[in-house]
């Protein structure tokens, strides 16, 4: 009788664990993600979408669902006019695109 009631404790964890996998449970083993601001950097596109990143997504510049380009860099603001710019830190703007102040540099 012991090793019936182990057969179904052991059948009962393996059907849990797979519904828990089927829940979301797997996306504990996959690379957390976290949602960004992006804007595009391509002066005719300037799209500005949310994307889903890895947490610790350097990989930048990142794919603009608009133009379909790897042109898109995280969405910063202006200090003082608060116009929206694409961060690039390879390549930052020294100047605000729209009201010309010096930008802080990263
Ligand atoms: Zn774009
Ligand atoms: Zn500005």
């Amino acid at each position: 009788m012991k090793s019936r009631q182990l057969l179904i404790l052991i059948g009962t964890a393996v059907v849990l664990g797979a519904v828990w996998l089927m829940l979301g449970g797997a996306s504990l083993f996959t690379t957390p993600k976290t949602e960004k601001l992006l804007m595009c950097g391509n002066a005719d596109c300037a799209n500005e979408f949310k994307a889903q990143l890895p947490v610790k997504f350097q990989d930048y510049p990142a794919k603009c669902p608009k133009c379909s380009q790897r042109s898109a860099f995280v969405l910063t603001r202006c200090w003082r006019c608060s116009a929206p710019y694409p961060l690039d830190l390879k390549h930052p703007l020294e100047k605000c695109p729209k009201c010309g102040c010096e930008l802080p540099k990263y």
